[in-house]
Formats: C-alpha cells, structure tokens, sequence
C-alpha cells in the first residue's frame, strides 16, 4: 500500500500502481470526468501514469492553470498531426503551451499556409480529435531518436535531440503520430471539442534571425463550444478597449513617423488628461510632505557610469551624445534617481532632516527595439510619476508604509480594484547576488512584509524576485483581456546611496548610509493611460474626465443661452463646450457619444424659458432627460465626483 496525500491534507491509502484517475474516482465520479492532468510529488505525470510510491498528488481540472497547460498542449499534438496529414514533407519542431493556446513552429518547405487554410486545418484537428486517441508516453535511446528524425530528415528535432541527455528523452505517441515530448497530457483527444486557428506568423528557428524563418501557427482549444465562443467575445471587447484605437477616437495622443518610432505626441486633450493626472498626484504628495524638483534631460556618462546604470544598460541604451568642442559625453536620462541623489548631496544633513521626499514626473529614455514598440505601454520616451525618499533605516518602515497608503489612495480614485500586490524578496540560496548587509536585507525584507500585511494587501511573496540592491513591492493590475501589467512599484535601495556616498549626520554625531525608497504609484503617465483606457474603455472618472458636459443646442436660435449655460457651469468648474452647429440634435447626440462625454446638456426654447438644461447620460439611450436648474446639475457632479475622487488623508 501507499499513502497519497491530497492538497487538503488528507492522506489516503491505495495500492502501489494507483493512477491519478484512480484516485479521482476514489473521490467521485465527476471529478474523475473533469480531471485532464495531474502532478505527483511536484512533477507532471498522466492521469493514467501508475503511482508506486507514497506522494503528494494534485488533480487538475480545466479550471486549473496545470489543467489548460495540459489540455493546450495535447491540443498542439493533434496540429501538428493535421498539418502533417495535410502538407506531407513538412518539419516541425516545437509546439509550446502558451498564456492563451499554444503555437507549433513548422518549416512548411514548398508549402505555405494563410488564413484561407484555417478552416480546412480546423476541420482536420476536430475529425481526429473525434477519433478519441489516447496519449501515451514511452522512453527511447538517444542513439533511436536520433535515428527516427535522421529518417524523417528533420534537423530542428535533430538538433533538440543532441542537445538532450541520454536516458532522458521521452516520446509521446497518439494515433498515427509521435512527437518529441516530456509528457503532461489530457486523457484523450476527445474532450477536445472546439479549435481555431488564431493566425500565423514567422519565426526565426530559436529565435535567432541568424536561422531560418518557421512559420508559426497559433491555436487555441477548448472543451465546449461555449468557451471559444466567449474567448473570441473577450478578444473583440479588448480590440474595441485597444488603448491605441480609444486614443486616435478620443484624440488623446498620436505618432509621427517623422518624429520617430516609440515617441508619443500628446493631443491638447490629452496633455489636459495628464495634466489632471500630475496636479492630483501632486496635491497628495504634498500632503505626504513630497518636494518638487526638476532635473534635465540628460546626464553626463560619468553619471550612469557612478550610479551603475552604465554598466547595466549602457550597451542597450542610445548612444552618448558629444559636445562639439570640449569633448563631453552626454546621456539621455534613463532614470531619474542618480539626479535626485546629487541633489541630495547638495547639503550636509542631520537625522533630525530625515525623511527627505523628492517627487518630480521626470521623462526618460530608453531605447527599445521597433518590433518592441507597442502603443503606450511600451515606447521610447516616457515620463515617470517618480520619487526617491532618503531615510535613516529606522524611519524605512513608516515610509514604507505611507507609500502603500499613497499608492491604494491613487487607485481608489481610479477605480482600479483588481490588482495584487507582489512581494519580491532575495533568493536565500544565493545572497551573493546582492549588496548590502544581512541585517540592512532583513530590515527592509521585514519592512515591506509586514507593511503589506498591516495594509491588508492581497499579497504574493516571490523569492529571487528582488533588485540587486535591494527588495520591491509591485503593484499589478488586469487589463480588459486579463493581462497583467506592473503598475506602481516601490523599491528600497542600499545602493545608489553607497554609490553616491550619501550621508547624514546621526545622534551619535557620526556620519551614516541613509537608505532610499525609490516609488512610482503610475508606474509612467504613458503607461498608466494605456492601462486606464482599457480598463474603462474611455470612460473614466468624471474628475478625470477632459471634458465633463457638452451643451448641445436645439437650433442656433439658442446660442445666447447656450453661451451663459457655459459661463454658469464655468463658475462652477465644470469642464463643458457648446455645440451651436446647424447639425441634428440627433447626429450632435451620437458624436458626443462616440467622445464619451458623461454629459450631454440639451438646450431650446423650454429650457431657455424656464432657465434650466435637459440632462442625457452618456450610453444612456432609451431613457428620458432629467430636466433641472444648472446649481441642480453642479451639485451632481460634485456628488458624483465625490464618489470615487477623496481627500488624501496623511
Ligand atoms: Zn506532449
Ligand atoms: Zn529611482
């Protein structure tokens, strides 16, 4: 007998050859139905993969990261099977589970594939998948792999193979087919019930350009119809909430291939969106006892080359820029912090001037690969919400502290409520990656843990996660197609302040390493509107919000009227324009609606007899206007601005 223990803890005796479908079943029959993989003491195995000794087993459902792995990767067999049956002579060579379905890289040879095929291929995937072939494992000799792709004339798996260990190589057989694999399958083809071919595209073998361009088929798999049709849903809603598509719409930033590659242009609606963005951060931070400054653009190389980023980055970076005549070699800023030290070392300071807190949105410059570049999330100019705390280490827990409260109060205001926060601390096998003390880790590693803990953060703790000087909290929030971006982090740092020998004075009169909180609630102002956008899809918090109310007249007749409306919701500052176009109320309606402006103001004859406006909501066809006074319409922005956008309390 053994003794298989659940993740509930409980252990339970079989008979040494059990399988993980055994043990389903054991539980009850639905799970047994619903299990697609397993792993045995940390190690994928087959549901049907005998279990000899005494373990720990964990079943996986569809509903399980290990579940979709499986289930994906099953699915990339039998494409790879179709692709075979369909384009003979083809190579294949690897076939990946993915965060969404899974790739196969083939080298099609005469053959070439487009979306015209896709459903032919569909169809073939489906008809074998029908068949219900079981998958099953089997161990070869180096000396017979090798053999059976020489046969095949297939040097990309030949070249996996030589790579390979012998003894440890492992062949998946089902139907027909046999590939290269290391195991982790679903019980059969048959629960695979749904299969699209997503798209294809090139790439390198190994993905180095040096090789032969493959061309990569991507694919995604489901057990119901119902989960592709859904999926395909989610993927429409996230192209309609693309950041880059709700910008050019909303006219809030554009590219110039004149300008260059990765360099947004903010429109004067969106430098106002930003602009609203910074005052609001900065009014907090003023609160927290933050200091403005201003640092230029760019740094003498020395700069980076003291603070260690030259080494780190330099290579990757642009390029120095010379001064024509005395021979200076200039960078652009990569990163504000070495700035902000040299300010700090502007003046001799006492523990009694701790903590020193210097904020400033300090645009950096990075150079990023043209195929990297991606809209606003990721782009060669950007502006950071950044700011460096110089602190004695006794003060590193309350400061850290209040930069957790600062972070949770900007994303309240926001309406971000799903995010996590991520706890990155040193790897404890191998401390000699990092500098700084022991004691100076311990410190700050208990720093953030307990901070996060008292804050109520719903936390992960990564270990080996953390800089090299030093640990980190991030922040991450989901976009509208669940993907998880890093927003706010804060970091602390024993070196830049070593680095830059900064100092303070103690109580004991002696000269002391103030440790430093570099920390950025947006994360970058680019960034963080990429994320806001797709997340709201345009619609943001009325605070937020360029402009909050259109007044939109029935006929020009109503100018006049619609002027003094404006200047009374001026009084009360509400962002608003006129529509005095000799246009349809109608098509005036539908672009303000297509602007998602919260508000719409309709003003005629009534309205300008009695004094009041006739209030529509954005999105809010079908329902009938609230007609009310202007002070009746400011007191419900304000409610509702209230709503989400508080006072930062310190
Ligand atoms: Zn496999
Ligand atoms: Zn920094």
């Amino acid at each position: 007998m053994i003794d298989i223990t659940l993740p509930d803890g409980s252990v339970k005796k079989f008979d040494a050859g059990v399988t993980p479908h055994d043990v389903a079943m054991s539980i009850s029959e639905g799970l047994a139905r619903n299990v697609i993989s397993a792993s045995f003491n940390g190690t994928t195995v087959e549901t049907k993969t005998p279990l000899t000794t005494s373990g720990s087993l964990i079943l996986f459902t569809w509903n399980d990261k290990e579940g979709k792995k499986a289930f994906w990767h099953s699915s990339s067999h039998v494409l790879a099977q179709a692709l075979q049956e369909l384009y003979p002579g083809i190579k294949l060579t690897i076939g990946p589970a993915i965060d969404n379905g899974f790739y196969y890289d083939v080298d099609f040879g005469d053959h070439s594939v487009s979306d015209k095929d896709f459903k032919t291929i569909e169809d073939k995937v489906l008809a074998i998948a029908r068949e219900k072939h079981e998958f099953t494992m089997r161990s070869a000799t180096k000396a017979e792999a090798l053999a059976m792709y020489a046969a095949e004339e297939n040097p990309y798996k030949t070249e996996l193979i030589t790579n390979l260990e012998d003894g440890t190589i492992t062949f998946c057989d089902h139907a027909t087919f046999t590939d290269l694999c290391r195991g982790g399958h679903i019980p059969n083809t048959g629960i695979i019930k749904a299969f699209k071919i997503m798209s294809v595209a090139g790439a390198y073998w190994r993905g180095d350009e040096k090789n032969k361009q493959l061309t990569r088929v991507y694919g995604i798999s489901f057990p119901k119809q119902k989960d592709l049709t859904e999926y395909l849903e989610l993927l429409e809603e996230a192209k309609r909430r693309d950041h880059r598509k709700l910008g050019k719409e909303l006219e809030l930033f554009a590219f110039s291939q004149k300008v260059g590659q990765g360099l947004p242009l903010w429109l004067p609606k969106g430098a106002a969106l930003r602009d609203r963005l910074e005052q609001f951060l900065k009014k907090a931070q003023k609160k927290a006892g933050y200091e403005q400054v201003v640092t230029p653009h760019i740094g003498q190389k020395e700069l980076y080359v003291t603070s260690g980023h030259y080494a780190k980055y330099g290579a990757d970076s642009f390029q120095p820029i010379h001064t024509p005549n005395e021979g200076e070699e200039f960078l652009l800023k990569p990163m504000n912090c070495p700035h902000h030290c040299e300010i700090y070392n502007t003046k001799p300071w006492s523990y009694k001037d701790l903590p020193k807190r210097y904020a400033e949105f300090g645009t950096v410059y990075r150079y990023e690969q043209s195929g990297e570049l991606h809209g606003l999330t990721r782009v060669r100019g950007f502006t950071q919400d950044d700011a460096h705390i110089f602190c004695t280490p006794d003060q590193l827990d309350s400061e850290f502290k209040k930069v957790i409260d600062l972070v949770l109060y900007v994303f309240s205001s926001l309406g971000f409520d799903n995010f996590s926060a991520q706890v990155s601390l040193r790897d404890k096998e191998n401390r000699e990656k990092y500098i700084g003390t022991d004691e100076n880790w311990e410190k700050a590693e208990n720093a953030i843990i307990n901070a996060a803990r008292d804050k109520n953060l719903d936390t992960v703790v990564e270990y080996g996660e953390a800089a090299f000087y030093g640990p980190k909290l991030d922040f991450m929030v989901k976009d509208a197609l669940g993907r998880q971006w890093q927003l706010g982090t804060i970091q602390v740092d024993y070196n830049l302040p070593e680095r830059f020998d900064l100092t303070y004075k103690g109580s004991d009169n002696e000269l002391h390493r103030p440790v430093m909180i570099h920390r950025a609630p947006f994360g970058s102002m680019e960034r963080f509107i990429a994320i806001l956008l797709e997340n709201t899809a345009g619609n943001f918090p009325l605070w937020l919000m360029p402009e909050q109310a259109i007044i939109l007249s029935l006929s020009e007749k109503y100018e006049n009227y619609a002027k003094k409306v404006l200047d009374l919701l001026e009084n009360h500052e509400i962002r608003a324009t006129v529509d005095n176009r000799n246009e349809t109320i109608g098509r005036k309606i539908r672009e303000a609606e297509v602007q998602k402006l919260p508000f719409m103001l309709i003003v005629g004859e009534e309205e300008e007899k009695n004094g009041t406006i006739s209030v529509r909501r954005h999105g809010d066809a079908g329902k009938s206007n609230q007609t009310m006074t202007i002070e009746a319409f400011a007191a419900l922005v304000q409610e509702e601005v209230d709503k989400t956008l508080k006072t930062f309390q310190v």
